[in-house]
């Protein structure tokens, strides 16, 4: 289609997998691997802005782009979050604790951490998500393999909750951070989210302080997720940080006046602030493999109850098929 036929809010999306869920609701969409830059330029010059939702696309796919037309979140920014050590080093640099790590490439050098650091999780450095790619380690009298790969080996801790806050920063400086979100996992996988978080005040304003750190030193433009973890002695940490918008504040479409994918798009975009509001509070409840059926069957829903259907044709197991929101009074 010639560029001037495009409508004003044309959108076209580049993935790599063909059951993807957002080629379902774009203009247009190419499927290729990430490393095929014929394709990629084609994709390139019918853009005005690119952003991206998945923080383990190549580094040098997206500096590729970023030659040629302006990216969001830069990419260097991604560089240092798509590996979990020089993460936690940037985190850490900023005087902001994450828990106890060590960095480890073999079986010898986990044979030689001490007792006392266990139970201890082993994370691939690069690739995971949803828990993929980590191992808890009670001890180090369990048997173990471990492939050789970059991990980290972190102290797991005792949690008494996990929580995450949403900020926005737009090209003009403002910077807006959603109430904290309270997140309960069911095997290392995002299971339900509430909003707000009941949690301190003192941890509200202190988990926000710290996101608002992060995107400030990284001059980052567009939606940012800082994930926390809270101990049974109310200590704050840092677990991780998601480059983009995050399956917790999928609730803000309902739940606020703006909700985290246009803010996103707002400030990705350059168009005028709007600062996010909390109109109700509200549950968010992932939809995991099977579970989808449940909701797809029905034919009515219950008031006050908002069903996202992502359209994934497999529903294999820990799959995240949907979601469904619950408004709460
Ligand atoms: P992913 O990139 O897969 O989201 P995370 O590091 O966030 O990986 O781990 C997923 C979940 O596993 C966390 O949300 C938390 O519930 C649990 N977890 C991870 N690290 C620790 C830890 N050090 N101590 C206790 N629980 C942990
Ligand atoms: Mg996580």
């Amino acid at each position: 289609m010639p560029r001037g036929k495009r409508s004003k809010n044309f959108n076209f999306i580049f993935t790599d997998t063909e059951d993807s869920p957002a080629t379902k609701f774009s203009d247009e969409h190419i499927i290729a691997q990430y490393d095929d830059f014929e394709k990629l330029e084609k994709f390139i010059q019918a853009c005005d802005v690119i952003t991206y939702e998945f923080e383990n696309i190549p580094y040098k796919t997206l500096n590729h782009i970023f030659k040629k037309k302006p990216v969001y979140p830069d990419p260097q920014i991604n560089n240092i979050i798509q590996d979990r050590l020089s993460e936690k080093k940037f985190i850490n640099d900023l005087n902001i604790p994450t828990v106890p790590y060590l960095q480890i490439e073999d079986s010898n050098q986990l044979l030689l951490v001490e007792e006392k650091f266990f139970p201890a999780i082993l994370k691939t450095r690069r690739l995971g998500y949803d828990g993929k790619g980590q191992t808890v380690i009670n001890s180090l009298k369990e048997d173990l393999y471990i492939e050789k790969n970059d991990y980290i080996l972190e102290k797991r801790i005792e949690l008494k909750s996990e929580i995450s806050v949403i900020t926005v920063r737009y090209q003009d400086n403002s910077l807006f951070s959603y109430k904290p979100i309270e997140n309960i996992h069911k095997d290392q996988i995002l299971y339900t989210s509430t909003s707000p978080a009941s949690i301190s005040q003192e941890l509200q304003t202190k988990a926000i302080k710290w996101s608002q750190d992060i995107i400030e030193s990284l001059n980052y433009v567009g939606v940012i997720c800082i994930e926390f973890f809270v101990d049974k002695y109310d200590n704050l940490f840092v677990n991780e940080i998601a480059p983009r918008v995050h399956n917790s504040g999928h609730l803000t479409i309902e739940s606020y006046n703006v909700s985290q994918f246009q803010s996103h798009l707002r400030a990705v975009c350059d168009l005028s602030p709007i600062g996010p509001e909390l109109k109700s509070k509200a549950q968010m409840l992932n939809l995991l493999g099977e579970d989808i059926y449940r909701y797809r069957d029905q034919k009515k829903i219950e008031k006050n109850i908002y069903f996202h259907d992502y359209f994934k044709k497999e529903a294999k197991k820990g799959r995240k098929m949907g979601h469904v929101t619950k408004i709460l009074t």
